[in-house]
This record gives C-alpha cells, structure tokens and sequence, in this order.
C-alpha cells in the first residue's frame, strides 16, 4: 500500500514538473508578461528589404535586455532539448534546439546571441544558460541594433544544411527570410509570446 502510494506520488510530481519557462533572467521564469520587446520586436511584423534581404515577415519576437546587465544577462533555452546546430559569427551568432515533448517535437531558434556555452549535440535544461546577450564591446563593434535576442519557435523542423569550413557546427538553418505571408508564418512557426501563455503554467 505505502509503495502504491509512493509511486503514484512520483508519478503526480513528475507529471506537473513544469516544461516552459521564459528564456531571460527573471524572479519568476513562468511569467510571461516578464518578457519585454524591443519596438520593431513583435511577431509578424514587416521586415523592409535590406541590401541582400528581401522583405519578409518577422518570423519571431525580439526580446529586450531585461536589465541593465551589459557583461553577461544570461539566455537560456525554453525547454529540455538538444542542440541541433550552432553558429558563432558575430552578430548572427545562432543556436537551434530540438525539444521533444509530451509526444510532440518543436525547435526553438536563439539569435543574435553571444558567449554561447552550449555544445552541438549537448542536452541543455532551462535552468541553465546556453549563452548570453551581447556585451557593450560587441555592441559598439556590430552595432546597438542588436541590443536584443531574437526567439523563434518553429513547428516544423529547420531545413539541413551543409556546413562549411568557417562554421562547421552549423548544420541547420530556420525559415525566417522565406516567410512573405501570413499562411507562410502560420506554416513554419509559432506566436512566441503565444505559445510561451498557453505553456507556462
Ligand atoms: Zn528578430
């Protein structure tokens, strides 16, 4: 009877662990009003055509610097996941995660990152950073716009790719300069800010 009762104890407690949580520093991660975004940050928003991008829908949320942390405000991943590729050229410093969850798979994109500690192929858990936002030294070499990270959550998983000699570990790329429509945004990805509501608790 006492071991009944203890194993459906752990079976309770391990059924409500929570899953989510926001990825930035917080005194409470499950809260996801804590997320701030940055003025042009909001998902599906229109991107203008730069000089070798096309206009596109942004296919993600831009989140602010939640403090004035401008040495190491910590990233972490959303989730239990693996990391499926990494890339660390500068501003466009990327890692891609797979989390697979209740019978289901998604991938969540963190960009525009920098100190990435995470290593491809590594399990990573989010209670733990990944990487960190820019520092002030980044910011003046590559530039203030990035004073934030870029989160994406696909529903489908990101295209392969062959990795070059400059970045080996880059093994995947996401959809986020294809998207041109709303039924292209609706395809690929997830309202983060959405999803993070419906899952937080
Ligand atoms: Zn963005």
């Amino acid at each position: 009877m006492v071991l009944k009762n203890l194993v459906l104890l752990l079976f309770i407690t391990f059924s409500i662990q929570p899953l989510f949580f926001i990825p930035i520093n917080s005194p409470d991660r499950k809260d996801f009003s804590k997320i701030q975004l940055t003025d042009i940050g909001k998902y599906g928003l229109i991107r203008k055509a730069r000089k070798t991008v096309p206009s596109h829908l942004h296919t993600g949320i831009d989140i602010k610097r939640p403090t004035n942390n401008y040495i190491d405000q910590p990233v972490y991943p959303i989730a239990k996941g693996l990391i499926i590729s990494k890339r660390i050229d500068g501003p466009y410093a990327q890692l891609i995660i797979e989390h697979k969850i209740n019978n289901k798979t998604i991938w969540t994109v963190y960009e525009h990152i920098a100190g990435i500690t995470a290593k491809l192929n590594e399990t990573v858990n989010p209670d733990k950073p990944i990487a960190r936002f820019m520092n002030k030294n980044e910011l003046n070499k590559y530039g203030w716009q990035f004073d934030h990270f870029h989160l994406e959550i696909l529903k489908i998983k990101p295209i392969r790719i062959k990795p070059d000699h400059l970045q080996p570990e880059r093994l995947y790329n996401s959809y986020t300069l294809i998207c041109f429509k709303q039924s292209d945004l609706e395809k690929y990805f997830f309202d983060p800010i959405e999803f993070l509501k419906e899952n937080l608790h």
